[in-house]
């Protein structure tokens, strides 16, 4: 049986490390969140003056169960970060760390950009199809 040549793995490990710390890198975020007041269900328990209990649609967020953290864009779903890779780290989703983005939140590697320009058309495209998911589905299965 073979063993683990584990100064060759750190060898490999440490070459990777060296070709990406330092590297500003791009992100795509999402800018919304859970709303604070229905917890992301969309709906709250509601009191009358009788007594009667009801649950309606939440009125922070009309229901959605999400609020959008930038209020003057309230189309924008997503949007472009500017990070800089600080580590290699195997634990995290994209197996690596950053300087300012926690890499424990569970980012993707295809949200990961060292192109600002790709960055933010990818991000174009993913405002679009969050705001026209309806039509770009009946397209797809037209
Ligand atoms: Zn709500």
């Amino acid at each position: 049986m073979n063993e683990i040549d584990v100064s060759a793995l750190m060898r490999e490990f440490r070459a990777i490390e060296n070709k990406t710390i330092g590297k500003i890198i791009y992100i795509i975020i999402p800018v919304v969140a859970q709303c604070p007041n229905c917890h992301g269900s969309g709906e709250v328990d509601y009191v009358s003056c009788s007594g009667e209990k009801y649950c309606i649609s939440c009125p922070v967020c009309d229901g959605k169960g999400e609020v959008n953290c930038d209020p003057e864009n309230p189309e924008t779903k997503f949007k472009v970060i500017t990070d800089k890779i600080t580590g290699v780290d195997l634990v995290s989703r994209s197996g690596l760390r950053f300087a300012h983005f926690d890499s424990n939140w569970g980012l993707v590697l295809e949200n990961i950009y060292f192109d600002k320009e790709e960055a933010q058309k990818a991000c174009d495209r993913k405002n679009y199809e969050a705001v026209h998911w309806k039509e770009l589905l009946k397209e797809k299965y037209k």
